[in-house]
Formats: C-alpha cells, sequence, structure tokens
C-alpha cells in the first residue's frame, strides 16, 4: 500500500517537473519572439491603384486576423477584391459547446454552429468593405483539409469523413459547388476556378509553417492551383511578356496566425508592431510590413470583435492580431535550385559536403520538439543527376527506431490530361524499412525496391528514380515526423520547379 502511494507521488512529481519544464520553455520561446521584434522590418508592402486582391482563409476569422487591415486599405481604393473562405469553422468542439450550451454536440449543431460562423464573417467583412458577393464559401471540413493533402486526395478513393458534422461532403447549401466530396481533388478545382475567373494580381495565403493543419495544407492547395495555371499558361503564351506574368504569376503573400507562443505579446496593443517570430527569421521567409492607418486598425478591430462565438475563448488572443502593421511574408524568399551531383546512397555523407540546404526547418521551435530532437527536422537537402533525385534529411539528434519518417511529394505532370497531381508518400522506420504510398490517377503501384535509403546518425538520405516521378515538371515536398500515430515535426510544402 505503502509503495503504491510512494509511486504515486513520484508519478505526480514527474508530472509537475515535466509541466513546468514546458512552461518555463515556452516562456522562453515567448522572450525570444519579444526580442526578434525589436529588429525593425525593412520592407514594405504596398497595394497600387492595378491590383486585384484575392484573400484565402482556412477559417472564419483568418481573413481578418491576417489580412484585415489590406482588405480595407482594398476596399477604400476601389480595388476588386475576393475572399476565399475555406472551411467554415465547424470542428471548434470547445466554441461549439459553449455556443450550443450542452456537452454533448450533435452534427447539426455543429453544422448550426458553422452557419453563425459564416455570418461573423460576412458582418466582419462588410465593416472592412467587402460586401457579401465578393465572399466565396467552399464548405470543406474543418481539421480535415490536411488529410485531404496527404491522404484522402482523388475523387475516385474514400473522401474525408468529419468526425464532427459526421459527413463526408459539404453540407452546406451555399458553398461554392454544393454537395462537393471531401477530396484533394475537388479543394484544388474550385481553388483553380475561382484564380481563373477571378484573375488575382496578389494572393493572400496561410504561411507554409502555420502550426494548423488547415493553415498549411491551405496554403499547399493555393501554391498547387498557381503552380497548374502557370504551367498551362507557359504552354500557351510567351513566358517573358508581361501579360503572362500578371495574369499567370500573382504576387503570393503569406500571413501567419497559429505558431506556438505567436504573437508575443498577447492582447490589444495598436501602437505595436506585428513581427515574425524569432524561428522563422532564418528559414527562407522575406518579410514585409504593411503599415496601417489609425482608421484601419479601428476597422479592424471592430472586425475581429465580430467574431462573438470566438471571443469567449480566443479574445485576448485574436486582439493580438490588431497591431500598428500586419505582416506578410513571401515563401521561398529564392526559388529553390537543385545541385546536379551523382551521389551513392551509402550512409557515408562526405559526397553531400559543399551542397547548399533547399528547405531549412525551425529547430527546438515547440516544446514536444525541444525534449524529442530525434523527430525534430533540421533540413532537408535536395540533388539530382540524371536519372535519380537524391534526397538528405536530417534531425537534430540520432535518428531513432520509435520515429516515423515520412516524405510527401507532390508532382505536377503536364502529360497528364487534367494535371492531376501524383502523390508519391514516403515512410520509413530506421532498419531501412521503407513503405511507399502512391496516389495517381492510374493507382499505379510500384515496389519498395526501387528506392534506396540509408541512415546514419543524424541524416537519413534516399534517391527516387526520376521515372517514378512520372516525368514531373515540377513538384511539391515536405518532411514529416510522426510518434504513435502522432505528427511531431513537418516541414513547409516546397514548390522545386523542373530544372
Ligand atoms: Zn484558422
Amino acid at each position: 500500500m505503502k509503495a503504491r502511494k510512494i509511486l504515486r507521488n513520484l508519478i505526480l512529481l514527474l508530472l509537475l517537473v515535466a509541466t513546468a519544464a514546458g512552461l518555463s520553455y515556452r516562456y522562453l520561446l515567448y522572450r525570444k519572439n519579444l526580442q526578434a521584434a525589436k529588429t525593425p522590418l525593412s520592407h514594405n508592402l504596398k497595394l497600387t491603384s492595378g491590383d486585384r486582391v484575392l484573400v484565402v482563409a482556412p477559417h472564419c476569422d483568418d481573413e481578418s486576423l491576417g489580412c484585415g487591415g489590406v482588405l480595407a486599405r482594398a476596399s477604400d481604393m476601389h480595388l476588386p477584391v475576393k475572399v476565399i473562405i475555406v472551411t467554415n469553422g465547424d470542428g471548434f468542439r470547445y466554441a461549439a459547446v459553449l455556443d450550443v450550451r450542452k456537452l454533448k454536440v450533435k452534427p447539426a449543431d455543429y453544422i448550426r454552429f458553422a452557419a453563425k460562423r459564416q455570418e461573423e464573417s460576412l458582418e466582419a467583412l462588410a465593416g472592412l468593405g467587402v460586401p457579401p458577393d465578393r465572399v466565396t464559401f467552399l464548405g470543406y471540413p474543418d481539421r480535415g483539409t490536411d488529410e485531404m493533402w496527404l491522404s484522402n486526395w482523388s475523387t475516385h478513393g474514400k473522401p474525408y469523413f468529419s468526425p464532427f458534422t459526421r459527413s463526408d461532403h459539404s453540407p452546406y447549401a451555399n458553398s461554392l459547388t454544393p454537395g462537393v466530396a471531401y477530396c484533394g481533388e475537388n479543394e484544388l478545382k474550385d481553388l483553380e476556378r475561382i484564380a481563373r475567373e477571378f484573375h488575382p494580381t496578389v494572393l493572400f495565403a496561410p504561411h507554409p509553417n502555420d502550426a494548423h493543419p488547415d493553415h498549411w495544407a491551405t496554403h499547399a492547395f493555393v501554391t498547387a492551383a498557381l503552380e497548374r495555371i502557370r504551367a498551362e499558361w507557359s504552354d500557351r503564351h510567351d513566358p517573358d511578356s508581361p501579360s503572362f506574368r500578371r495574369a499567370s504569376a500573382p504576387r503570393m503573400l503569406t500571413y501567419l496566425v497559429h505558431r506556438g507562443v505567436y504573437p508575443a505579446p498577447k492582447g490589444l496593443r495598436e501602437l505595436y508592431p506585428m513581427a515574425p517570430p524569432y524561428d522563422l527569421l532564418d528559414c527562407d521567409t522575406l518579410w514585409l510590413k504593411f503599415e496601417l492607418t489609425e482608421g484601419e486598425i479601428k476597422r479592424k478591430e471592430r472586425a475581429v470583435l465580430q467574431y462573438k462565438s470566438q471571443l469567449p475563448l480566443l479574445r485576448k488572443y485574436m486582439l493580438s492580431f490588431v497591431r500598428k502593421n500586419e505582416l506578410f511574408g513571401i515563401y521561398p524568399a529564392r526559388t529553390p535550385e537543385i545541385a546536379r551531383r551523382n551521389l551513392r546512397i551509402d550512409g557515408d555523407f562526405e559526397d553531400w559536403a559543399g551542397i547548399p540546404v533547399t528547405l531549412p526547418d525551425p529547430k527546438a521551435d515547440t516544446v514536444s520538439l525541444k525534449a524529442l530532437g530525434a523527430a525534430d527536422i533540421t533540413d532537408i537537402t535536395l540533388a539530382r543527376n540524371k536519372r535519380f533525385l537524391f534526397l538528405r534529411m536530417q534531425v537534430r539528434d540520432p535518428v531513432a527506431y520509435s520515429v516515423d519518417y515520412r516524405i510527401h511529394l507532390h508532382t505536377f505532370t503536364r502529360e497528364d490530361e487534367d494535371y492531376i497531381p501524383f502523390k508519391l508518400d514516403i515512410g520509413f522506420r530506421r532498419p531501412q524499412r521503407i513503405k511507399l504510398v502512391v496516389h495517381s490517377p492510374t493507382d499505379t503501384t510500384f515496389s519498395t525496391r526501387v528506392l534506396r535509403a540509408r541512415c546514419k546518425s543524424q541524416s537519413i538520405e534516399l534517391s527516387i528514380p526520376f521515372y517514378l516521378l512520372g516525368n514531373a515538371d515540377g513538384f511539391m515536398i515536405s518532411g514529416m515526423t510522426k510518434l504513435e500515430g502522432i505528427n511531431v515535426d513537418k516541414t513547409a510544402f516546397l514548390i522545386v520547379p523542373p530544372s
């Protein structure tokens, strides 16, 4: 009996120590963000009279938090504006519990709650000068669009099933495509359709390092949609002509909403600058500030306060976005280039020396990543020769058996009639057990024997024969780590152009 009591107290003590260590690490990250905010940003974003502004928001509220000031300015300048809201925020359980005032929230409650969130967006946007007919709801599932991007891709396969609305298609009559099945392919088509019809010159979307799955997934979908439009245009037009650049390649600016202790400090501080979090200062984003006038700041604050369903839980956090400037990142800051090398996949990494990193990722950027160095991705480097794409992923501590390492590749090929991306997911655990999952329009299967992988210390190297990528014209790549099925770290999805 006594031994059990001692054990219980010991566990309690350990839990307390772990919580205290976690909290103090979060506080340290918070201090680092405050420190980073002292360095002024030298680049400014300006809207011009010829601009057409498209804002893509994962949930009802992101458009106001990330781009409320831009939208107010654009409407004052009488610029054509369009706002796309990808999900109706129908998976925010705690807010729904408060809204319906019962602990067991039913699917129909989530759907009613979503309608309320849509109303909040329309009111917030009206105050920013964007009328309802400029707002499009796509109706995709809250907390499900990352799975649509990674797994539930094809319309011929199984759609994503929302555990909240208990539906695998949009139950909302006002979605762009009513009844649309929850498949990645459909979201891509919807985004493409709007981008083709609206012809934005400047497009605002979430930053690829945003920690919320719907946010980074929205970035990936928007990037893919633009790449498909660009590829189609470059087949038909002279890519050096100004009209090509205008019509095919809007400037894409990214905004950040969820990233650990960002923004610091919290609360309404209209005179305080909005600055990038310290861990994204050296990760290939060019940060720009968009200075707001006093009137724009006030309008943004009023827009944020329209979100009455969110304020009881998130008031202080949401008001942290009302600052003297808004913040946007160009990602990647430079076009990635793949070095040409003949490399051997042999666990000896000397032949990688001198090859520049393609995809840097923040280190120890969360409490769990501080504790799990074997799952903390630090960078990915790419190289190629005629036949193979070579990839090296590095983690902070030596590679561990318990961690699942994954590489996601989405390719773009012109040979495909519909330009449907071809997805290749490579997952492997330490003893060279490679699992290859391919999603392609033809559902081609491949043997994992065509892939070679080795790991040693903090590095994993891998070669992928190009024929597996279906003569890709370009691809998007991301690294991810999982522990017991739970995502631990994920790099941005980077688009790599053809070379
Ligand atoms: Zn969001």
